[in-house]
């Protein structure tokens, strides 16, 4: 994949939300229309052969290409959302963050043991959002459980990847 296309349309806010912090803001990519297609066509090359049933996007950077490589994989997508923005029953996981805990919510019937699940958000940091994701998922015990993220920080979070159980498949379209 030409990945430079990707670099050079995601915008870099320093400072923000807080000092200190680098902000990849994805809606860069998200509005490019070459960079959406590039990346919707590489999930899509990715995940063809895997059998994918359902793609579930985390709140809510995740729901964009969700739904774009969803439609091309035959798949559906689930929400995975903060507490109380679903309408149905729901099964909820809480994890810490870096100042309290937080929690993300999947309804009870979006999911089930006949589903192989690709979870995706924009970007991978500490992995604590999508470790609860995942856990939250293996609820349902679906097939199989993939994870791809647009962005990979692996230089400022080193041992994020290999937190996750080694039963996950991750993939991230770009690293650094
Ligand atoms: P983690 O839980 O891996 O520490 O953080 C990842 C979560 O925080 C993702 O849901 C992601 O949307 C959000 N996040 C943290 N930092 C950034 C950032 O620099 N850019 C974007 N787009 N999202 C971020």
């Amino acid at each position: 994949m030409n990945n430079q296309i990707l670099l050079n349309h995601l915008r870099c806010i320093p400072d923000w939300p807080i000092k200190g912090v680098i902000f990849r803001d994805v809606s860069t990519l998200f509005k490019n229309q070459q960079c959406l297609k590039l990346m919707s066509d590489e999930l899509v090359n990715i995940y063809k052969d895997k059998g994918i049933t359902q793609i579930v996007g985390i709140e809510s950077r995740g729901f964009v290409m969700s739904s774009a490589v969803a439609y091309h994989l035959n798949a559906g997508v689930v929400l995975c959302r903060k507490p109380g923005k679903l309408p149905c029953e729901t099964i909820q996981e809480s994890y810490a963050k870096e100042y309290g805990m937080d929690t993300i919510e999947i309804h009870k019937d979006a999911i089930t043991e006949d589903d192989v699940i690709l979870l995706h958000d924009d970007l991978l940091a500490t992995g604590g959002t999508m470790k609860a994701a995942c856990k939250l998922v293996k609820k349902f015990h679906p097939k199989k459980i993939y994870c791809n993220f647009i962005i990979e920080l692996n230089t400022e979070f080193p041992n994020a990847r290999d937190s996750f159980d080694p039963d996950i498949e991750i993939t991230s379209l770009l690293k650094f």
